[in-house]
């Protein structure tokens, strides 16, 4: 297995609102700005990264 488990993350929308997603089953919460679910998405990778996010679906 490699150090760093892959988080594609990506953006989907929903009606108003946008939410950031990731592979390994991570889902930000939903945002009105598109924006803002990217800055989620930023954080879970580095926090992924750090070692400090939980892994799996939703904690
Ligand atoms: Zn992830």
């Amino acid at each position: 297995m490699p150090d760093r488990t892959p988080h594609a993350t990506s953006t989907t929308e929903r009606g108003s609102f946008c939410s950031a997603r990731c592979d390994c089953g991570w889902r930000g919460p939903a945002r009105r700005a598109r924006s803002q679910a990217r800055t989620d998405a930023e954080r879970h990778v580095a926090d992924a990264e750090a070692g400090t996010a939980p892994h799996g679906p939703l904690e």
